[in-house]
């Protein structure tokens, strides 16, 4: 299906609404039936009728339409973070005594789900070296039920052959789920090349202008089903009509902020290349990247996120780097319309914590919706000033 029709028109029922051009907020808690025959129906078959907010309400439906039909996979639902949707994706597949193979360096939350959290109960998690698919299949034992992707991840964007390990866990009966945030669906659709759960942090690109947190999971009728009657019913980490509503306002604009966001990002990157402060810059996208054949096989852009390595040697000339910026936000997150700059320093000196292993010069970068040059004048006069 074209891109402009699901971001405009799909799951959109407009007779029902007055033929109103924008959907209603249904902020309700429950519905109501017209009859005994109905209820019982309704409650039979939860996941397609509405009867309470905590399963399906009509407003979050159009949104997990467009969703579903966004990655090219039967449905979706929507849950109240990206962290909400990893846990409820990954608690769907495995159960005590079972094992998941992980890419290493994960979003931190997932790391810490898979790596601290799940041991307790019974589930264990190897981390491997994703670049290399073999490194998968060395790591799979008969009790492996899962391999969990992150492609590319959103700090130093190592990618994994996502066709690849497909096709291994195929082979194997073994379930694969990726987080998908860093491409969005307009960059990159897992699903077409065999994995079977999609995962969305939404707070990123999805909704696209920071101002609300959600998470989600795109997968066959059957996995959604399985998830809906299970663990998302039981663990009720839902988004609000309204946040659904907001996301799908931020919806109509997806297209155009990846390709503008993309298009910034690869300017902003190829002026830090040519700069004589900077040692190195990873953008996916960029010829030099040692995976960049794979990354134009799997991916159609990579939008607005990179990151690069200052060159300097002490952390205060760094931390001059970071306060000369005015321009940047200094903040966690991106997806949004402004631009943010995370310096690894960030997490250095802290009081009762060691300091990331990352170098203190890594810099990564999130390239909103301003005017790239507007950017890099700024970047150059904090560089200069280092
Ligand atoms: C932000 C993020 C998450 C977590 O999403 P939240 O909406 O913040 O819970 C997961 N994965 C990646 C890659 C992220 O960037």
């Amino acid at each position: 299906m074209h891109l402009s029709e699901i971001l405009t028109h799909l799951g959109e029922d407009r007779h029902r609404y007055f033929e109103a051009v924008a959907p209603p907020v249904i902020q309700t808690s429950n519905f109501a039936f017209r009859s005994l025959d109905e209820f019982r129906k309704a409650v039979s078959e939860e996941l397609e009728h509405h009867v309470y907010t905590r399963g399906n309400n009509p407003t979050v439906e159009i949104l997990r339409k467009k969703l579903a039909a966004l990655e090219g996979t039967e449905d979706a639902l929507v849950l109240g973070s990206g962290s909400a949707a990893v846990a409820v994706a990954v608690l769907s597949q495995v159960q005590q005594g079972d094992h998941i193979v992980c890419v290493q360096k994960p979003y931190s939350w997932t790391w810490k789900l898979l790596g601290k959290w799940l041991p307790r109960f019974g589930v264990e998690t190897t981390f491997v070296d994703g670049r290399e698919t073999a490194r998968f299949e060395a790591a799979l034992r008969p009790n492996t039920r899962l391999i969990y992707l992150e492609s590319p991840n959103s700090l130093t964007f190592e990618l994994q052959d996502l066709e690849a390990v497909a096709r291994l866990a195929r082979s194997r009966g073994i379930v694969t789920a990726i987080d998908n945030s860093h491409c969005s669906p307009v960059f990159q659709n897992p699903a077409a090349f065999g994995i079977d759960i999609v995962i969305h942090s939404g707070t990123k690109y999805l909704n696209g202008h920071s101002d609300v947190v959600n998470g989600v999971i795109c997968a066959s009728k059957k996995i959604i089903r399985s998830i809906f009657e299970n663990e998302f019913m039981t663990l009720g980490a839902i988004i609000s009509p309204h946040d659904a509503w907001l996301i799908l306002r931020g919806l109509r604009t997806l297209e155009l902020r990846m390709q503008r966001s993309d298009a910034s990002a690869r300017k902003v990157a190829g002026f830090l290349k040519g700069h004589p402060r900077v040692r190195q810059v990873l953008h996916p996208l960029m010829p030099d990247f040692p995976q960049y054949e794979l990354a134009r096989k799997q991916m159609r852009g990579s939008g607005g996120l990179f990151s690069f390595l200052l060159d300097v040697d002490t952390l205060e000339a760094a931390e001059r780097f970071f306060a000369n910026l005015n321009r940047f936000l200094l903040a966690v997150s991106w997806g949004g319309y402004e631009s943010l700059v995370l310096p690894s320093a960030a997490f250095y000196k802290i009081p009762g914590k060691p300091d990331t292993p990352l170098p203190f010069q890594l810099v990564r970068l999130y390239i909103g919706l301003e005017d790239p040059d507007w950017l890099i004048e700024d970047l150059a006069q904090a560089l200069d000033r280092m």
